[in-house]
């Protein structure tokens, strides 16, 4: 099978890797990728979103399977346009169509779709200029914090946690004015939920699926869990508090009723969904669907995937995913982010990364690196994420940190506290 990646970070090494073990696969590209992907599969300069570009790619190289990494093609109908080509019928798209990617494209229509599907999620309204007047008086029944969100895409940024009423009140208006431009056009008040946060990831065929397992990652910059969010300092997989109890709540009344609504809705999806929940006194609630695998998540959770995953989207694609085989390693992974100094500010690039190849018995998944003259260097905030497995959790983040310690570049930074609160 020739299969192409789309994207750039340590959640598309990860799946490059995964591949790469596949005994279906004849050939790999990855585009852009990064240095980590060109070890082990053929870069391509192409932008994820430059289906044209692609398209002709794609049928140059005779591809036959295209993974989606990221969100933004499949929000923008990466599988529409290739659909809507009779050159491409045959080839198998790991990711849905914009009709699915909506529920991350569009904060509005996951809640009034979990709302009619009865699944867990907090109470909401949604907000346009024209009933600004209906939302200053919600926010006013909220207990704080209060928290705003952008209906659309806003590179994770769009999501606004208050304390005070009146910056509430205040930043809803800034919000309805462009603040965070068109995907501000409309905006979700939602009550604030209490509890632990994980998320939970899923491949589908729209009518069966296989749960890849659940995971908490660490977004804030500081230990302890203090400063500025960040795309993830680290993560662990499966989550210890998430035990059997809870895994089947979440099973059947978050991850079934889901694909179960999808289907009720006409929506064919097929491909990863991302279930980010909040734990509320052993409860599971939606917070946000993602149509994608998360990042760092991807680097804990497709270690542990058994399976060979060209098989298992091969039957996603062809809806056989019911009859698939599927097994997951039943060890802890865990993974710490090394991040450049500065992130998530304004960091330099260029930094030589060294001693990677002392690393033993961690996987080195790259994110933001690329290669200058024949050296590692770093290209990105986050860098390079390290991956272990551990019989329990501790055993795996000690493994994590003890070869973390042989990798270095200018300015590295990373938390020494990831999975220290579980
Ligand atoms: P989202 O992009 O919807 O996942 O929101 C970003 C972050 O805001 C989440 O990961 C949570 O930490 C937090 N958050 C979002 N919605 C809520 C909520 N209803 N209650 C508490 N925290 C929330």
């Amino acid at each position: 099978m020739k299969v192409l990646l789309l994207g750039s970070g340590g959640r598309e090494h990860a799946l490059a890797w995964k591949i790469n073990q596949s005994e279906r696969l004849t050939k790999l590209y990855v585009a852009p990728g990064n240095a980590g992907t060109a070890e082990i599969a053929e870069n391509v300069n192409i932008k994820v979103t430059d289906f044209e570009a692609l398209a002709t790619f794609v049928e140059y190289n005779a591809i036959d399977m295209l993974v989606v990494g990221p969100e933004d093609p499949l929000v923008e109908g990466i599988r529409d346009y290739f659909e809507a080509d009779a050159r491409f019928a045959r080839l198998m798209i790991v990711g849905p169509g914009r009709a699915g990617a909506i529920l991350e494209g569009s904060k509005d229509f996951a809640k009034e779709f979990m709302f009619r599907h009865h699944i867990p999620t907090a109470d909401y309204l949604t907000v346009t200029k024209d009933n600004l007047e209906e939302g200053v008086a919600f926010l006013e029944t909220q207990k704080p914090p209060y928290v705003l969100k952008a209906d659309g895409l806003a590179a994770g940024k769009g999501v606004l946690i208050l304390d005070d009423l009146e910056e509430a009140k205040r930043e809803l208006e800034l919000m309805l004015g462009g603040k965070f431009g068109k995907a501000g056009n409309q905006v979700v008040i939602e009550a604030c939920l209490k509890g632990i946060e994980l998320s939970v990831f899923a491949l589908t065929d729209g009518k069966s699926y296989k749960i890849l397992g659940s995971a908490k990652d660490y977004k804030r910059i500081g230990e302890g869990d203090t400063g500025l969010n960040t795309g993830g300092m680290g993560a662990v997989s499966p989550v210890p508090f998430a035990n059997e109890e809870f895994n089947r709540k979440v099973e059947e009344r978050v991850v079934r009723p889901t694909i179960e609504g999808l289907q009720k809705d006409g929506i064919d999806y097929k491909g990863f969904v991302f279930f980010g929940l909040m734990n509320v006194g052993g409860d599971p609630y939606v917070i946000e669907y993602n149509v994608r695998m998360g990042d760092p998540e991807t680097e804990v959770v497709m270690p542990r995937l058994k399976t060979d995953v060209l098989s298992l989207f091969e039957a996603m694609a062809k809806g056989e995913l019911e009859q698939a085989a599927f097994e997951l390693d039943d060890r802890f992974c865990t993974t710490v982010m090394l991040v450049s100094q500065g992130y998530p500010g304004d960091y330099e690039k260029g930094k030589e990364i060294t001693g990677v190849p002392d690393v033993k018995g961690s996987i080195v998944f790259h994110a933001g690196t690329k290669l200058a003259e024949g050296k590692v260097v770093t290209n990105g905030g986050r860098v390079i994420a390290v991956s272990s497995f551990g019989k329990t959790m501790r055993e795996a983040l000690a493994q994590s940190y003890k070869n973390v310690a042989k990798i270095h570049f200018d300015g590295m930074n990373f938390r020494r506290d990831i999975g220290f609160d579980l």
